[in-house]
């Protein structure tokens, strides 16, 4: 289980024969199935055309159940029938930059007297070179930004562009950003004619998907969002274009050539949901994958003291698929509590946390030897007080991990809440993240620091046959420390500054 999380996800909601008065219903239901990608934040713009107010956005801090007001029924009421609308986009948010307040929540509107330069925007990404677009900004007369955030930077770059005055080429727009922007960006915007704009960046890194329900355009970060309401003919946005909802019409427009394509590998091993098909590849089968791989390249010789234990949630596929290869029992021997949710007054002791997030079943794994499976590990801590728990409090004779991803050894600057080395729990073993031998001999070092009994991880090679798609055609670069983007390796030099003088601050 990373401890680890993404930025954003989001959704957008349009009713193309205006047989709809509200698709606000349609978008709470699409946000709550993009929840796991933001828990801080969610928020909402709605179109409609015989209001004053022809956008109206509404966003606040918490959950979607929390800004939706679902527990108090007359709230939750108000609030759907003050933003009713046939149009609407949805953001939900978790914080990698940016303050945990409620201005920082998207999306983001910008009122104008004329309607394609009223518009509103949500992002999921992050943009490597967001500084310097900040300081070419603010060099520019009169500018000022209100937040820290590298969204109200793109709402200001995408507004400048739309000082015409003739309605804006969206093509043209975003192939002009396309040149300045460094980084991940799948987003969405609407303007005050109801039009909307999905835009997926040419390395497509984020996950983007669209479908149709009766007569109804809908659109989500994720595909188990539109599965979820029945759709089943479902799109990805390809890397490098856009789609434009204009009146009834749908169209998907190149604005970038997307040379090589660099989706996110965490993705597949632990950020998206496990019911959702990325770029045609299904993240079950992915992570089913990794833990058959595991199990065909095991070297413990394992007998019926032996059970695998998946760390919950994510872990579940692979390690089902290594207990079935391996003809062991995957057993529940840890739990989660689903009722304990988001809390602020758990304390910072990372031992009481887990055992307040999940139950070790004595029952289990008492005096079994156990392969423990997790998706990945981040900073580590999560592992460490896992281990413990189930030796300590589960009386297990043995654990032995077994992860499922290689040892991330480097930040991420596109939008995954890691971005300095020091927080990391791999890198200062692993020298050469390309040498699959040095790896091993590492991981003695590794399980020890664990508390494990052994420690062992697949492989690069391997999690790209797992994830089944070309090497070049992802991004690896927590993995290799080789990234993608010019502002990604210089980033990763910043990073390694940064670690070398002992500061801990955020690299970007
Ligand atoms: S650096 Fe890692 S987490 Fe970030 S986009 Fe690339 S693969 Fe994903």
């Amino acid at each position: 289980m990373a401890d680890v999380k993404e930025e954003c996800g989001i959704v957008a909601v349009a009713s193309l024969d205006n047989k709809h008065e509200t698709v606000i219903p349609i978008l709470y239901r699409l946000l709550l199935n993009v929840q796991s990608r933001g828990q801080l934040s969610a928020g909402m713009t709605s179109f409609n055309k015989d209001r004053d107010f022809i956008l109206r956005t509404y966003r606040n801090l918490g959950s979607v159940n929390e800004v939706f007001r679902t527990s108090r029924p007359p709230k939750c009421r108000a609030i759907l029938k003050k933003h009713a609308g046939p149009r609407a986009i949805g953001h939900v948010r978790y914080a990698t930059c940016g303050a945990d307040d409620r201005t920082y929540a998207q999306p983001f509107e910008r009122r104008h007297g004329k309607k394609w330069k009223w518009f509103s925007y949500a992002f999921n990404g992050n943009i490597a070179n967001y500084k310097v677009l900040k300081d070419d900004l603010l060099k520019k007369k009169d500018y000022h930004l209100t937040r820290d955030t590298d969204t109200e930077v793109l709402m200001h770059m995408i507004a400048r562009k739309l000082n015409t005055e003739e309605k804006p080429d969206y093509v043209k727009i975003f192939r002009e950003l396309a040149d300045d922007l460094d980084g991940a960006y799948s987003s969405v915007m609407m303007n005050a004619f109801g039009d909307i704009i999905l835009a997926r960046d040419p390395h497509g890194f984020k996950p983007l998907c669209y479908g149709y329900l009766d007569g109804i355009f809908v659109a989500a970060s994720e595909s188990n969002a539109l599965l979820n309401l029945g759709i089943h003919d479902i799109r990805d946005v390809k890397p490098g274009h856009i789609v434009i909802v204009n009146g009834n019409k749908v169209s998907e427009k190149c604005f970038a050539k997307s040379e090589k394509t660099s989706h996110c590998m965490f993705e597949y091993v632990y950020f998206a949901n496990v019911c959702s098909t990325l770029d045609k590849k299904s993240v079950y089968m992915a992570r089913t994958r990794m833990g058959q791989i595991l199990a065909q390249t095991e070297s413990l010789k394992v007998n019926d003291d032996f059970i695998v234990v998946p760390v919950p949630d994510s872990s579940k596929p692979a390690g089902d698929a290594m207990a079935f290869e391996l003809g062991l029992p995957s057993m529940e021997g840890i739990v989660r509590n689903r009722f304990v949710g988001r809390t602020f007054i758990e304390g910072s002791d990372r031992f009481e946390k887990i055992r307040n997030k999940f139950t070790v079943l004595r029952k289990v794994v008492n005096g079994k030897k156990i392969i423990l499976v997790d998706d990945s590990i981040v900073r580590g801590n999560t592992s460490k007080s896992i281990v413990r728990y189930l030796k300590e409090v589960g009386g297990a004779k043995e654990v032995h991990m077994r992860i499922a991803c290689p040892p991330i050894v480097a930040p991420c600057f596109y939008g995954i809440d890691m971005s300095t080395i020091s927080e990391l729990f791999a890198p200062s073993a692993i020298n050469d993240p390309l040498d699959d031998a040095h790896i091993k001999e590492k991981c003695k070092q590794l399980a020890a620091e664990l508390g494990a009994d052994s420690l062992r991880y697949l492989t690069i090679s391997n999690l790209i046959k797992a994830i089944g798609m070309p090497r070049e055609n992802l991004c690896l670069g927590c993995l290799t420390r080789v990234y993608p983007t010019p502002y990604g390796n210089q980033l990763y030099k910043v990073a390694k500054t940064n670690r070398d003088n002992g500061s801990c601050g955020r690299t970007y």
